[in-house]
């Protein structure tokens, strides 16, 4: 079995569904669960829907309603202009919609945002499901609301894995015995067991992708997306950036922390643990190979990835006791840093002084500053970039020596990284 999960992009319009319906019909005759978002951006205008309904806007409520709906009433009329059921079906699914945003709205916001943003997938799912049917491609609509078993952290919800592998397994042997190997399931959304509806976390959908892959001990997950595959570094900062072929779990997980945008390493964690690869395809070119994240290290030395973060702060502290920069003043910095919810890029000590790299963020600056400057003078500089490099060689190091200012270097292994001016 394989898990095909489509993100937003792939399914935005009704062109969209006709080229992913294309992707399904080629697949073959193998078990397949297919794991789809929202169309498009629905998330964001569910999320303003939402905001419309707990401030009470009742204006901007309606008509945020009726654009989500009439989006998706046009997508399905412009894909199955003669299936009354569907658009009957997907009417129905709007009227439930429209009367949990027509009562007074919970106290909690979150508790409203469970209520209301899980529209997006079950829509989506459901469109898809009617046009792929149409097309006699043979599949089940799953609710992931019966299948993924979470707790009750709202709009972060965790999986409660030992249930939702057991209700999942479950429902594929039901669906083996009845002799159905393709089915669509809603990403980002599941539920607690007394029935309340949760979300996953924004971009929550590759992580069911991954929670089912698990489950069902998949052979392979695909995510199609609109980039042929995961880069080296961004293109629009590195024009001649290539695409890495192949990188291992590690490495992926390794450049998000960095602040690359590869896939969330909770999405990657299931996969790691039961040695499934991952798969990053362009739904626009399905016939090249894209990215494979899998076990294997050994291609992770090819190709150096650069990972830029602009906007960066180096802040120095120095003890104005003269003391060393021991452990006693390092615990003293950490803890002022955490408490005021910094979170640190890079750090490094001397003798007489302490550096981290930060996000530029004026105030956070001030309070931190505030609230050391009694014990350490503190200096700083703005507007700084950090350079993340996996995978080095000498003579890219040499070459940004020769072309930028670097203010602080700090290497391991494996990476380097430069604090630069500008
Ligand atoms: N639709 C959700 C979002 O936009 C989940 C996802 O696309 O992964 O965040
Ligand atoms: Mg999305």
């Amino acid at each position: 079995m394989k898990v095909f999960k489509f993100g937003g992009a792939s399914v935005k319009d009704a062109e969209s569904v006709r080229n992913m319906a294309g992707i399904v019909g080629a697949y073959g005759t193998g078990e397949l669960m297919i794991v789809v978002s929202a169309m498009d951006k629905t998330t964001n205008r569910l999320e303003e829907l939402t905001t419309a309904w707990v401030r009470n806007m009742p204006e901007k409520r309606e008509a945020a309603f009726a654009k989500i709906r009439d989006y998706h009433l046009g997508i399905l009329e412009d894909l199955l202009p003669d299936n009354p059921g569907a658009a009957e079906a997907l009417t129905k699914l709007f009227t439930s919609l429209y009367q949990i945003i027509s009562q007074e709205p919970p106290a909690d916001d979150d508790r409203a945002y469970e209520m209301v943003v899980p529209y997006g997938e079950l829509a989506s799912s459901l469109i898809i499901w009617n046009y792929l049917t149409d097309r006699d491609i043979k599949l089940d609509w799953l609710d992931a609301r019966e299948l993924i078993i979470t707790d009750d952290t709202l709009r972060d919800a965790r999986i409660r894995w030992d249930l939702t592998v057991e209700q999942l397994q479950q429902n594929l042997d039901k669906r083996r015995h009845a002799g159905s190997a393709i089915a669509i399931i809603q990403g980002f959304i599941g539920s607690t067991l007394d029935g309340h509806t949760t979300t996953l976390g924004r971009e929550g959908s590759d992580f069911t992708a991954a929670i089912i892959a698990y489950a069902l001990d998949a052979e392979e997950v695909v995510i199609w997306k609109d980039v042929p595959g995961l880069m080296n570094a961004d293109p629009a900062l590195f024009p001649d950036a290539v695409m890495l072929e192949n990188i291992s779990f590690h490495e992926a997980i390794e450049l998000a922390f960095y602040g690359a945008k590869v896939i969330h390493p909770r999405t990657i964690k299931p996969l790691q643990n039961k040695n499934i690869p991952l798969r990053v395809m362009s739904f626009k070119a399905p016939a090249a190979p894209g990215s494979l994240i899998h076990e294997l290290e050994r291609y992770d030395q090819e190709i150096p990835s650069y990972i830029i973060k602009e906007n960066q702060t180096l802040l120095s502290f120095s003890p104005r006791d003269f003391s060393f920069m021991d452990e006693k003043n390092l615990s003293e910095i950490f803890a002022a840093l955490s408490g005021h919810n910094i979170r640190v890029n890079l750090m490094q000590n001397s003798a007489i002084s302490f550096s981290v790299c930060i996000d530029d963020h004026d105030e956070r600056l001030e309070r931190i500053a505030a609230s050391l400057r009694d014990r350490f003078r503190i200096r700083y500089n703005k507007h700084l970039t950090l350079i993340t490099i996996r995978h080095f060689t000498e003579e890219i190091i040499t070459r940004f020596h020769r072309d930028a200012n670097v203010l602080l270097e700090q290497r391991s292994r494996n990476t380097v990284q430069m604090v630069v001016k500008g």
